[in-house]
């Protein structure tokens, strides 16, 4: 199959094309979660981006291993290597092992994952049990002399590194200015400057997360475990590295110098970056109140919710923005998406049940550019919303044709058929409803609605009116309409 893609490197900041290193494999990492409360909002959109892009690669012929981590350790409260760890403060007010903490919203959040239909990835290294690989990492960047030792932990030298690599190529930073500012405020610290960063912390006799190193008992910092665990699963140099554009910086600015300092070269070859969600326009938050787990859009329970939201709507939604661009959410947003894709999913459903016309007739819409059109957008950096809205085109053509002013020829008819299927269920992961047991339940039902219509048809073929109307009364009562066609009937709730 050819293969177009191009996809913009937030390093570069180009559209360039994808060339894997070693094709057909790719190595693709994404930095996961980090547990210790419910997935939300924000947790979906890079689960969903990176979800599109493993699923693109596969259909285009590539053997991807997808790697995205855990984070269970070392991801302190203020980002950086400052206040308490995360995870260990959780389980310290919960009273509890650290490892209940992850094992618990590890399962909610793979639960989360699996109702919003994203694939699991290949690997899903915990950084807990990659420590040796991090103290090794640490030991390279010292024997390169690009850390430093202090009272028993090892930190970065942004300075030192800066004079032979670029510290803030990725997010665009001034490094000369956060360095000249940082020089002016330092002083007191077991850093020799602020814009340095934790590689290895030591732990304070109450913190319960610890491990032996060669600097005494302690834990790794928060960014090295993706540059140990990436190279320990894709080599030292690898394709594609995705995150949310909040984790630029510092988070991948510092793998970049990690990997630089210990290697003597980048790793990545792509770097992709999805664009944030805001709520009713402003930042997610704890503090601001419009903190809305994943959980409570499923199930309604959140005081800005009007009501419930399914996982395939809110996949939906994110998916109708481009991933670079910003969302921004409300009930009024996620409700037009709700409506689009029942409108999607219902025209789906009437395609299947459209009888070919001879071929002789002329054709009502492009089927034959249908699949391109749709291919280019994919290929033009996974722009899914321009998908969507081709997909929609035909949306109206089919339900012209359901409604009897035009006709489909059968190889039209295959086509469509084949283009819907690929892209909304293959390569958007859009389904009909939640799970399995929903779908057989909906199938079923959809049965015995036909056959009941079926029996009606019957009863007037053979003027038994009274049975007739009754059944279509009965059903009309419970919502149901009835169109009566020239090949039987359709009908709808
Ligand atoms: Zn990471």
């Amino acid at each position: 199959m050819e293969k177009n893609l191009i996809i913009y490197n937030s390093l570069t900041r180009e559209k360039t094309p994808f060339i894997p290193n070693n094709p057909p494999h790719v190595g693709l990492y994404v930095c996961g979660p980090t547990v210790y409360g419910d997935a939300h909002l924000g947790h979906a959109r890079p689960a969903i981006t990176f979800d599109i892009l493993f699923r693109y690669l596969r259909y285009l012929g590539y053997k991807v291993r997808y790697v995205r981590n855990i984070t269970d350790v070392g991801h302190l409260e203020h980002d950086a290597d400052e206040g308490e760890d995360k995870i260990a403060k959780k389980a310290r007010l919960e009273q509890v092992e650290p490892m209940e903490i992850v094992q618990h919203y590890l399962l909610r959040y793979h639960h989360a994952m699996e109702r919003l239909n994203v694939l699991p990835p290949s690997i899903e290294p915990h950084a807990s049990g990659h420590i040796i690989e991090q103290i090794a990492f640490v030991e390279k960047i010292l024997a390169a002399g690009y850390a430093y030792e202090s009272h028993g932990s090892v930190y970065f030298d942004v300075e030192k590194y800066n004079t032979k690599f670029h510290y803030g190529k990725l997010s665009g930073r001034n490094v000369d200015e956060l360095l000249e500012t940082s020089r002016q405020l330092d002083g007191q610290s077991e850093k020799r400057r602020s814009t340095d960063f934790a590689l290895w912390k030591k732990a304070s006799p109450e913190h319960i997360m610890r491990w032996a190193s060669p600097w005494g008992e302690g834990f790794p910092g928060w960014h090295l475990e993706c540059s140990a665990m990436s190279m320990k699963y894709l080599g030292e140099t690898f394709d594609i590295h995705g995150g949310g554009m909040d984790l630029m910086f510092p988070h991948h600015e510092c793998e970049i110098a990690q990997s630089c300092a210990a290697i003597g070269h980048e790793s990545v070859r792509y770097w992709m970056h999805n664009n944030m969600i805001t709520i009713n326009g402003q930042k997610m938050g704890k503090s601001l109140g419009n903190f809305i787990t994943l959980e409570e859009f499923f199930s309604g329970s959140h005081a800005l919710l009007t009501q419930t939201y399914s996982p395939m709507t809110i996949r939906f939604f994110i998916l109708q923005a481009h991933y670079r661009s910003t969302v921004d959410f409300s009930n009024e947003a996620l409700q037009s998406s709700e409506k689009g894709l029942e409108r999607l999913l219902e025209a789906y459903s009437r395609l299947q049940k459209l009888q070919p016309a001879g071929d002789s007739t002329t054709a009502c819409i492009e089927v034959a550019g249908l699949r391109n059109r749709c291919m280019e957008a994919m290929n033009d950096d996974l722009n899914t919303p321009i998908v969507i809205s081709h997909l929609f085109d035909a949306v109206k053509a089919i339900n012209t044709v359901a409604d009897g002013k035009a006709t489909l020829r059968a190889t039209d008819l295959e086509e469509l058929k084949s283009v819907f299927s690929l892209f909304i269920n293959d390569l958007l992961g859009l389904h009909a409803s939640d799970n399995a047991a929903d779908s057989n339940a909906t199938e079923a039902y959809k049965k015995a609605i036909d056959l009941l219509l079926e029996m009606r048809l019957q009863a007037k073929q053979n003027k038994d009116w009274a049975t007739s109307d009754r059944i279509r009364n009965a059903l009309t009562a419970l919502g149901f309409t009835i169109k009566d066609t020239k090949d039987g009937f359709e009908w709808s709730l």
